[in-house]
């Protein structure tokens, strides 16, 4: 039996352990993946720290995976080994199921699928995949600037995209690190008048050279009134872990205005009479599932958005997690196979 090398968490808060194990081979529907790179994202937490409910051991994490179709199981169309794919968050859909039908597949309610939660993640040599989370990989792209795309990339761009705003109006990106350094770019590529919000002086050259005209340090000044003075936001998309920062800035937000919120904080406070007065909404937003990653390649291909990385070879994913993790890695980190 031919081996490979992975990267697994054997309980949870466990450490990652470098293991070999059996090349996988595809089910029906699935295929493997000849994995080249694997985007480090903060929800591999989930993983590591076993915070997912129904979280089954030993589990490799990793939904950031940029490699090759290397087998097609039974019974799926239209992919070819050698192909080059991506696999991001969702793990794939039924297909028939009534959310599904609706057009909903990511709260597909046949079974939850969840890349490197559910099944096996990209911080290994191969994976298997279900034909319905594969992305299809632009040309253009190389491995290690499309992985990160695979979650930063299409979670902030398939909420904005879905913002409704307009080409022209104001949009503010709420946190720059691995989330919002993507949100800012995309934001001024799609053409709104994109604000920067984060903390410290020091962040502003970056943040214009990401692409915002506008740029509020929220240490010394107040979000809300910055925003409200610029005619209110009519979208804020709320990347940072603080439930207090995305309260301050809400009341920047115009009428008909939403804040997206992408952070997962562990609660947020928000003032009814300013929404139901305004008919402004705090909404939450899914990743999206593999169309909305072929969306975000091939957007970032045509404009030139790409992902900050840190990149560093499989081997060393424990050192590339506690990068992640604390805060010190500008702005995401990659692993590479060699593959
Ligand atoms: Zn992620
Ligand atoms: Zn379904």
């Amino acid at each position: 039996m031919p081996k490979m090398r992975a990267v697994q968490v054997s309980r949870a808060k466990g450490p990652f352990e470098i293991v070999e194990r059996d090349i996988p081979e595809p089910g029906s529907g699935s295929v493997r993946i000849k994995v080249q790179a694997c985007g480090v994202c903060h929800s591999d937490s989930l993983t590591k720290e076993g915070m997912f409910p129904g979280l089954e051991y030993p589990r490799v994490p990793g939904h950031e995976v940029i490699g090759l179709v290397d087998a097609v199981g039974p019974g799926v169309a239209g992919l070819t080994v050698g192909e080059r794919i991506g696999v991001g968050w969702n793990g794939g859909y039924c297909g028939y199921c009534e959310a599904c039908r609706r057009g909903d597949f990511f709260a597909c309610q046949t079974a939850t699928r969840v890349t490197g939660i559910t099944s096996d993640g990209g911080y290994a040599d191969y994976m298997i995949a279900q034909s319905s989370a594969v992305a299809r990989v632009p040309k253009e792209l190389s491995e290690i600037d499309a992985a990160p795309l695979m979650c930063a990339g299409i979670t902030t761009f398939n909420a904005l995209r879905h913002s409704g705003a307009g080409p022209g109006e104001v949009v503010a990106i709420l946190g720059l690190g691995g989330l919002g350094h993507l949100g800012v770019q995309y934001a001024a590529k799609m053409g709104f008048k994109t604000v920067a919000i984060a903390r410290g002086q020091d962040k502003e050259a970056l943040a214009r050279k990401l692409g915002a005209s506008h740029y509020i340090d929220n240490q010394t000044q107040d979000p809300a009134a910055e925003l409200a003075r610029m005619g209110g936001a009519k979208a804020i998309l709320a990347t940072v872990t603080s439930g207090d920062a995305m309260r301050s800035v809400l009341g920047g937000l115009a009428v008909n205005g939403t804040m997206l919120v992408i952070g997962a904080v562990p609660s947020l406070e928000v003032n009814p009479l300013f929404l139901l007065g305004g008919r402004r909404s705090v909404k939450g937003w899914y990743s999206g599932t593999s169309i909305d990653s072929q969306d975000t390649l091939r957007f970032s291909v045509l404009t030139g958005v790409r992902s900050m990385n840190e990149v560093l070879p499989l081997e060393r994913a424990s050192e590339a997690y506690e990068r992640m993790m604390s805060g010190k890695a500008r702005f995401r980190v990659v692993l590479t196979t060699g593959n």
